[in-house]
């Protein structure tokens, strides 16, 4: 130990703690809202398994209980579905690699995925995009920003309505366009349904299996591209127009 009367000066360091704070924050929030959206379906299930066991109940009511139990516990699989994308995209970003990719083929591999969804509401899926079209960018997270956006654009349409789907360069940036003829957003929540688990009409995010996770998981693919995005009502009538940019790396540089 040095004697005081050696000591010429003191070093004070001051670390600014406020990012990783917030972060935790935000991480105890998260946490909180997802074990609530973890109970409600739970209750729901223990409720009528419950009413299952105490009662007899004819064939058809039985039926009926068991295919509510079913679409809680589809509700509770997409819940954890979404959190575990979500912390990967958090934890493990370093995983998504830029390489050329083809957006057409990207796209029309989600497309493919969702079509009996949108063949239910007879709903068109229009993809514009140019067959031989390649960029830079991670193509597994590509595709998940796409296949939310597209799964969106189907769940809150109308029968017989259109999912557009646009690309195209502007300058040094890709931009994407996904459209469709809906319900749309209304202008006052237009910068609140990207936060976790935010929904404009819960009871019907929930009747269309939604989770409120979607374009959380969206916004946070376009963060690690470092894009960003908008969403407005749709120029060509009805519903909304969801508009990503991403920077596009330099294929010479890849
Ligand atoms: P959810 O799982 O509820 O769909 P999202 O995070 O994907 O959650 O979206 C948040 C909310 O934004 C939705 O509940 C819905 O109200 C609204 N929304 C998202 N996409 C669309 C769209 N294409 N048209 C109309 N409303 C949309």
């Amino acid at each position: 130990c040095i004697p005081l009367e050696e000591v010429h000066g003191w070093i004070i360091l001051f670390e600014n703690v406020t990012e990783e704070f917030n972060l935790q924050k935000l991480k105890r929030e998260f946490i909180s809202n997802a074990s609530h959206e973890f109970k409600t379906p739970l209750a729901i299930i223990k409720g009528y398994i419950e009413t299952l066991l105490d009662n007899n109940f004819s064939y058809e009511k039985q039926n009926e209980f068991l295919l509510k139990i079913r679409s809680n516990i589809d509700r509770l699989n997409n819940i954890i579905d979404d959190v575990i994308t979500l912390n990967k995209l958090e934890d493990y970003k370093d995983l998504f690699v830029f390489r050329l990719s083809n957006i057409k083929m990207i796209i029309d591999n989600c497309v493919e995925i969702l079509k009996p969804a949108a063949k239910k509401q007879n709903i068109r899926i229009i993809n514009e995009i140019e067959d031989n079209f390649e960029i830079v960018i991670p193509p597994d997270l590509f595709e998940i920003l796409v296949y939310n956006l597209i799964d969106n654009a189907i769940k809150y349409n109308e029968e017989n309505g259109y999912v557009k789907i646009i690309g195209r360069m502007i300058e040094n940036a890709f931009e994407l366009r996904v459209s469709d003829s809906g319900v749309g957003v209304p202008p006052s929540e237009h910068d609140k349904i990207f936060q976790r688990f935010y929904t404009v009409n819960k009871s019907r995010s929930r009747e269309k299996g939604g989770t409120g996770l979607g374009l959380s998981i969206v916004k946070h693919s376009v963060i690690i591209m470092k894009g960003n995005i908008s969403v407005t009502n749709n120029p060509e009538g009805k519903g909304s127009l969801f508009t990503v940019s991403i920077p596009v790396i330099d294929n010479e540089k890849e």
